[in-house]
């Protein structure tokens, strides 16, 4: 991505561009991979030497504010973040960690007991044990 691809879609969830903000959103576009706080700092502290935890957090709590960045709370300590803000399920490996993305066709607005109901945000969330773990079992 570049600087001035950043800045039109941070200007267009009304977020005032600033290069920390283009690295932050540039990171997570290529990451799908639903990094933690922690992992951007490790990742993005080489190239950005004054970088601070806190400025990382302030600024993924104002996208995600602005629908740009979809959270993911885990639990009290995993909080992870997801550029992708499409409704999805995601899968927690217990086994590798790992969190993966289901997309289904799913429509869940046709669901019978949500008539009269108004829907802001879908949650998903499956824990269990992935397929290549599963396959790994197998083997051993
Ligand atoms: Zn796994
Ligand atoms: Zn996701």
């Amino acid at each position: 991505m570049t600087y001035s691809e950043a800045e039109e879609i941070l200007r267009k969830h009304n977020i005032k561009p600033s290069l920390l903000r283009y690295k932050l959103i540039n990171y997570l576009s290529q990451h799908y991979t639903h990094p933690t706080i922690d992992t951007i700092y490790r990742e993005l502290k080489p190239e950005i030497p004054t970088l601070s935890k806190t400025s990382i957090y302030n600024n993924l709590y104002l996208f995600v504010e602005k629908n740009l960045v979809q959270i993911l709370k885990i639990d009290e300590k995993e909080i992870r973040f997801d550029y992708d803000t499409t409704p999805h399920i995601h899968f927690k490996c217990e086994k590798c960690g790992k969190i993966y993305d289901i997309h289904t066709n799913i429509e869940f607005h046709d669901i019978k007991q949500l008539d009269g109901f108004t829907v802001n945000q879908t949650i998903l969330f499956m824990k269990g044990v992935c397929a290549k773990c599963n396959e790994k079992e197998k083997k051993n």
